[in-house]
């Protein structure tokens, strides 16, 4: 008999991982309170970029610190409250913005980044569902001079690790993207990147292909989980999933799940939110546009134009903010012929993200047979399936084509659980 796992979490991170291991032989069972990529995987901008190695807390962030104290930027609002309540994550992902720091957490992103076009393209190829990808580059524009920094961390990171890039004057914009008003002085085309026209749709046809090949979908939310001998235990009010192996792939709340498990997780979310509109006047995008300056990025999708916002400090459960998504509006209709707003509603997700902006990939500190991957903050829908591949690697004892040492989920993950002191149980 096959040896069998349960995953937790049927996101960009879980769906990829039940893949993988079914691949390997597992008997996989997949659990979510959802259908699958029905949460933070759904609503992205749906980038697949191999120079988005470079995170938020990189050295322009430190660099930019006093402009953003001000709270009034679309690229990033916070709540003071919330960030004095959580210091201890506040100050270390503050810390980790330091340059080397931020060159070493760089490194082990692209180690990620660098392959995730390939391996979605392997999971399309096994699923049929190529035709959800755009190969067109991801195009960043620019309102004022300078534009494109040559000098900037990004720009040394993406010449570090030779990134394909071409830089755009007005005129040549208006040819690669006539709808986009003649508003914008220069561009960057990021031109090795693609895009997926449904983020939501990928990952729910990359679960479906798990049930075809034989894989189980249990909707059910995980209230309590055991350890006993070498099995685990999970309950959910659809009652109980016996498994040799837990994969934890619960995105922005695996430190709840881990919770269930005694331990603690520095855990943060980046909060972001989307609209769909309609165009008017035949007004499309040929590619995701990133407006730098005035803090949005326009990605055409199957539902329409789907705006996204920059980053919003809060508690993952606060009442939604969307004076970013109100305040870069009036940008968006100087950028494009915009018409209404389509009837979907607007959408909030929490790009899950550990302190120094590294996912968490391995086993637990405490247990032998419970595993986590989470923590993929801006570019978990791009790094999905080689995460999934490595944890199943990690799961069947196969030796991982890519260091994960970065990644070791020990440096935010920690029991609640009181031990004796040495000196108590030498003592007898
Ligand atoms: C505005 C925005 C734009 C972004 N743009 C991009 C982009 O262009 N490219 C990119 O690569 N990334 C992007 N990201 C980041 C990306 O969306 C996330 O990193 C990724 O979706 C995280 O995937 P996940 O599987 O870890 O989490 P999720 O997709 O949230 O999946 C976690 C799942 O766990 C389930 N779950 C939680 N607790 C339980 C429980 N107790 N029992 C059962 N189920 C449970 C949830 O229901 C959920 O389905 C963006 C994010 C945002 C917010």
């Amino acid at each position: 008999m096959s040896k069998s796992v349960s995953v937790i979490g049927a996101g960009s991170i879980g769906v990829s991982s039940a893949l993988h291991l079914q691949q390997r032989g597992w008997d996989v069972t997949l659990i979510d309170r959802k259908a699958p990529g029905r949460e933070t995987s759904y609503g992205n901008a749906g980038i697949i970029n191999s120079g988005s190695m470079v995170a938020l807390n990189s050295p322009a962030m430190h660099k930019s610190l006093a402009s953003l104290l001000k709270n009034d930027k679309p690229q990033l609002r916070y709540n003071l409250k919330h960030i004095l309540k959580n210091l201890p994550w506040a100050l270390q992902f503050l810390q980790a913005s330091k340059t080397r720091q931020s060159d070493k957490t760089s490194e082990a992103l692209y180690s990620l980044t660098s392959v995730s076009l390939q391996e979605h393209k392997a999971f399309m190829q096994r699923v049929g569902n190529s035709h959800r990808l755009t190969e067109a580059g991801w195009l960043r524009v620019y309102r004022k001079e300078p534009g494109f920094d040559d000098n900037s961390y990004d720009a040394k990171q993406l010449r570090r690790f030779n990134i394909p890039g071409q830089k755009f004057n007005a005129d040549e914009l208006r040819e690669l993207e006539p709808s986009l008003k003649p508003i914008y002085s220069s561009g960057y085309l990021l031109s090795g990147a693609a895009s997926v026209n449904n983020p939501g749709a990928l990952i729910t046809e990359y679960a479906e292909q798990f049930v075809a090949d034989g894989g189980k979908i249990i909707n059910a939310e995980i209230n309590a989980i055991e350890s006993r001998g070498d099995r685990v235990i999970c309950r959910s009010s659809s009652g109980v999933l016996e498994s040799d192996q837990l994969l934890v792939a619960a995105g922005p709340w695996s430190g709840d799940v881990l919770a269930l498990l005694n331990y603690s997780v520095l855990l943060g979310v980046e909060r972001g939110y989307h609209a769909h509109y309609h165009l008017l006047n035949g007004a499309s995008l040929g590619r995701s546009v990133f407006d730098v300056q005035s803090g949005f990025i326009m990605s055409p999708m199957e539902m329409g134009l789907r705006v996204t916002t920059g980053v919003d400090l809060d508690h993952r459960d606060a009442k939604p903010n969307h004076a970013q998504l109100n305040q870069v509006l009036p940008s968006i209709k100087e950028a494009i012929d915009l018409g209404e707003q389509t009837s979907d509603p607007i959408w909030q997700g929490n790009r899950p993200t550990l302190p120094d902006s590294k996912p968490a990939i391995g086993k637990v500190p405490d247990h032998s047979n419970v595993w986590v991957a989470f923590g993929h903050q801006h570019i978990g829908l791009m790094t999905g399936p080689i995460t999934g591949k490595l944890i199943a690697e990690q799961i069947s004892g196969e030796k991982n084509e890519i260091d994960i040492t970065p990644f070791d989920p020990s440096r935010y993950i920690r029991s609640t659980v009181r031990r004796k002191p040495v000196w108590s149980s030498l003592k007898g």
